[in-house]
C-alpha cells in the first residue's frame, strides 16, 4: 500500500485501488520503435511498456512470440504489421490493437469484432502533412525537380538554356481528385486557393458544401475524372471495391500529358500497369509514395526519368509521427480505463 500511495497523487482513500493497480500493472507492446511523445505518455500513466527492440518489421511469428513473452493489455501496431485471428489469440488479454496509421487495412477487423477487441487509427493529424507532401510530388514531378537534381548532380549542366528540362504549370491546370475525404479534400483546397486549379472530384459520396466553398465539381465516374483532368491524384482507402481502382483500362483514359501521383495505399493503382503506360507514353509522368508489395517495387519501374517514388513518407515528419504517437497512446489509455477511445474502428 505504501507503494501505492508513491505512485498515486491526490486522496489515496477516495480512489479506486483496483482500477489503479490496474493502470499500474497494465503492460503494452509497441511493435517497433515509433517518437517517444506517445511511449511517454503511457509510462506517466504507470504502465508496463515494451518496445521491440529490434528497429524493423517483425513477421507474424516474431510479433506471436513476443506477444506471447507476458499478458499484454493493449498493443500498439503499425502498418507494416499483418495483424489478423492468430496474432490477436497471442495477446489474449489484450483489450485494444492501437494502429499507428489513419489506414487500416492491415488488419483483421472482422476478426477483431468476433474476439471483441477494439481497433483504433489517427486519423486527422496527418491530414496536412500527407496533403502538403501531395502537393509537394505534385510540383515535383510538374517541374521535374528530381531529374533537375540528378542532372545538375552529375555536372550535366553547362549554363542556361532556353529548352533546358521544361516542366508545366500546375496554375490554371485541372486536377482531378479521387477520393474527397479528409486529405483528398485538402489537396483539394490547395489546388484551387494556391494555385488557381480547376478541381473535378469523384468519391462515393458526394460533398456539395465543399462544391459551393471551392468551386470543385463533382464527376459521376473516376472514368469522368481521369479523362478530364491534367493531374490525377489518388486519396481513397483500400478496400476489396478500392483494389486496383486505377487499372490499365483506365489509365488509358488519362491524357497523354497527364501526371498521376498516388500518397494513399500501393493496391489502389495496378503498378504494372503505370509501368505499361509510361512505356507507352500513354501518360506523361507519375509520382508514387505507396507501392502495392512494399517494400517491393514493380518491374521496370525505376527505370523511367519521369517517375518520382518516395517510401512512403507522405505523413513522415516530426510533428506528425510524434501526434500520432500521442494519439495512439491516448487510444490505449481511454480502452484500459474502460472508455470509448477516441479514434475507434470498430
Ligand atoms: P478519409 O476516410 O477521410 O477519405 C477517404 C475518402 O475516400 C472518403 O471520402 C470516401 O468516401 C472515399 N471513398 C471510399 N471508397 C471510394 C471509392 N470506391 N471511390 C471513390 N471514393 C471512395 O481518409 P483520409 O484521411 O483522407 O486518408 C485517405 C487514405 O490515405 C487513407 O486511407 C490511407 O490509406 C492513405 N494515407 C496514406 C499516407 C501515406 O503515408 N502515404 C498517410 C495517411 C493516409
Amino acid at each position: 500500500m505504501a507503494f501505492l500511495r508513491t505512485v498515486i497523487t491526490g486522496n489515496p482513500t477516495k480512489t479506486n485501488f483496483s482500477q489503479i493497480f490496474f493502470k499500474i500493472m497494465a503492460k503494452i507492446y509497441i511493435t517497433r520503435k515509433i517518437p517517444d511523445a506517445g511511449i511517454d505518455k503511457l509510462k506517466e500513466k504507470g504502465y508496463e511498456v515494451d518496445v521491440s527492440p529490434e528497429d524493423k518489421v517483425l513477421s507474424k511469428e516474431e510479433l506471436i512470440g513476443a506477444l506471447k513473452q507476458k499478458e499484454y493489455d493493449a498493443v500498439l501496431c503499425l502498418l507494416t504489421d499483418k495483424i489478423d485471428g492468430e496474432v490477436f489469440d497471442a495477446a489474449p488479454k489484450a483489450k485494444i490493437f492501437a494502429n499507428y496509421a489513419v489506414g487500416f487495412n492491415n488488419i483483421d477487423v472482422n476478426a477483431a469484432k468476433e474476439k471483441g477487441i477494439m481497433i483504433s487509427n489517427t486519423p486527422g493529424v496527418l491530414t496536412e502533412t500527407v496533403a502538403e507532401y501531395t502537393f509537394t510530388l505534385l510540383l515535383s514531378i510538374a517541374h521535374r525537380i528530381s531529374e533537375a537534381d540528378k542532372f545538375t548532380k552529375a555536372g550535366n549542366y553547362k549554363g542556361w538554356a532556353p529548352e533546358l528540362l521544361l516542366g508545366t504549370d500546375l496554375s490554371k491546370k485541372t486536377l482531378g481528385i479521387v477520393g474527397l475525404g479528409r486529405i483528398g479534400s485538402q489537396v483539394a483546397n490547395h489546388a484551387v486557393k494556391g494555385f488557381g486549379m480547376r478541381v473535378l472530384y469523384y468519391d462515393i459520396k458526394r460533398n456539395e458544401e465543399f462544391e459551393e466553398d471551392t468551386g470543385a465539381e463533382f464527376r459521376e465516374s473516376v472514368d469522368d475524372v481521369l479523362k478530364e483532368a491534367d493531374f490525377v491524384s489518388v486519396h481513397v482507402p483500400l478496400l476489396e471495391s478500392t483494389k486496383h481502382l486505377i487499372n490499365k483500362e483506365r489509365l488509358a483514359m488519362m491524357k497523354p500529358s497527364a501526371f498521376i501521383v498516388n500518397t494513399s495505399r500501393g493496391p489502389v493503382v495496378d503498378e504494372q500497369a503505370i509501368v505499361e503506360a509510361l512505356k507507352n507514353k500513354t501518360i506523361r509522368g507519375a509520382a508514387l509514395d505507396v507501392f502495392e508489395s512494399e517494400p517491393e517495387l514493380a518491374e521496370g519501374l525505376t527505370e523511367f526519368d519521369n517517375v518520382i517514388i518516395t517510401p512512403h513518407i507522405a505523413s513522415g515528419t516530426l510533428e506528425t509521427r510524434s501526434k500520432m504517437s500521442e494519439i495512439a497512446a491516448e487510444n490505449i489509455i481511454a480502452a484500459l480505463e474502460g472508455k470509448t477511445p477516441p479514434n475507434l474502428v470498430s
